[in-house]
């Protein structure tokens, strides 16, 4: 199907993952569905960045006219770490909250999904990390209802299950999960990311190509997270770049939400390579998680191409990827990949955000430990991840290419 013939989005309500309210202008149903959900006093987290942005001021009034009281909590970092959330957690049992509105990117809206789930604990955060059952010491009973109200469209963190936060004395990016902090409602909003600077708009929308990606090529069988990741990445290959070149393209920016949605809820089948380097990378150097994952994803996909060759062919002909004569689908993938990539400015190495080859061998130890490169379809040592952030900090984009040659492609 031609993305191009789709007409364009109007309201719809959808429950899966969860609740979702899709439409323009559909932030104002806030006041009511607070209201639905009893909440009387929700503590609105959001990003420091935004905090004085109109459309913050205007919820606020809203629910202030719907005899709603409400806070403003914003004190979260880019990454936000343990600090932020013990914080958030003060903030909100002071101030007898009742509920969370989470409005922002990925961290804010990851911050007040971790302060919902932290506000009636008695562990610390870090005993809730992704690791086995950890889950199971969570007090279900004492959390707090959260309403997720993307102004992104990358991380998907709306529909996630999970946030990632910096443990800051350890230098470490944890996933802390619990299957209740699926956010009880969401609201997508195509207006709410139309200010979105293009630079931005660029790297969360490569950011929720890389979760369809990932996910597509994880192992396993899960038909369903695949259909939702190949559809997803139909729309961002038909619309990132409109709503890169035209922010107030109403359009491209309900698409766009939908398919970091749609990224988000086709990654429950794993992630990958990409993410489990980007973690570190994102830990240590404090930069934009979707844009070293933007850079990343070329060297990774080389890495594992002789177990996704097939995957790869196929992708062509969903995404409509011209694949020439003697090419393979790989290669035809790949070099799309690379004009999409320059066509939003993202740099070819990792030198080129100042990241520098050190500490090489910690990022690959931390690369392997990460949840995350137990979804990439094969598995990688520390130093193979060491090899491969060596060669995205160079830009170097031919090694892996012999032994991939030699399949006789
Ligand atoms: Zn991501």
């Amino acid at each position: 199907m031609n993305q191009q013939t789709l007409s364009s989005p109007e309201n719809a309500n959808w429950n899966y993952p969860t609740d979702i309210l899709f439409g323009v202008g559909r932030v104002n149903e806030l006041s009511a569905i607070c209201n639905n959900k009893q909440i009387r006093n929700p503590l609105l987290v959001t990003d420091f960045g935004l905090a004085n942005f109109d459309f913050i001021k205007d919820i606020k009034t809203s629910l202030k006219d719907s005899n709603l009281n409400c806070e403003v909590f914003c004190e979260v970092k880019n990454n936000p770490n343990g600090q932020n959330i013990a914080k958030g957690v003060i903030a909100y049992n002071a101030g007898g909250h009742d509920g969370v509105i989470a409005i922002g990117g990925g961290s804010a809206l990851d911050a007040g999904k971790a302060i919902a789930l932290m506000v009636g604990q008695s562990h610390s955060i870090w005993d809730f990390e992704d690791i086995g059952d950890n889950w199971l010491k969570v007090n279900e009973r004492n959390m707090a209802p959260v309403i997720a109200i993307p102004t992104t469209a990358g991380t998907g963190s709306e529909v996630g299950r999970a946030s990632v936060i910096v443990d800051e004395e350890k230098h470490l990016k944890k996933i802390i999960f619990h299957p209740n902090m699926l956010p009880a409602t969401v609201i997508l909003d195509p207006r709410l990311t139309q200010d979105l600077p293009p630079h931005l708009t660029a790297a969360t929308g490569l950011d929720a190509f890389v979760h369809c990606l990932e996910a597509y090529c994880a192992p396993g069988y899960h038909p369903m997270a695949e259909g939702i990741a190949i559809q997803a990445m139909t729309l961002i290959k038909t619309w990132l770049p409109i709503a890169f070149e035209n922010g107030s393209d109403l359009d491209a920016r309900g698409h766009m939400l939908t398919a970091s949605c749609m990224g988000a809820t086709a990654f429950q089948k794993g992630l990958g390579g990409v993410h489990a380097l980007a973690h570190p990378l994102g830990a240590i150097f404090d930069k934009h998680h979707g844009l070293l994952n933007a850079i990343i994803l070329p060297f990774v996909l080389i890495k594992n191409r002789l177990a996704i060759e097939d995957k790869m062919t196929n992708l062509c002909a969903f995404l409509s990827i011209d694949v020439e004569v003697k090419q393979s689908g790989f290669d035809a993938f790949l070099n799309w990949l690379m004009d999409f990539r320059t066509s939003f400015g993202i740099p070819n190495s990792l030198s080129e955000i100042g990241i520098e080859e050190k500490e090489m061998k910690r990022i690959g130890e931390m690369a392997f430990a990460d949840p995350s490169a137990q979804g990439n379809p094969i598995s990688l040592s520390p130093e193979e991840y060491a090899e491969i952030f060596s060669c995205a900090v160079k830009g170097d984009l031919q090694f892996g290419r012999e032994s991939s040659r030699s399949k006789g492609k």
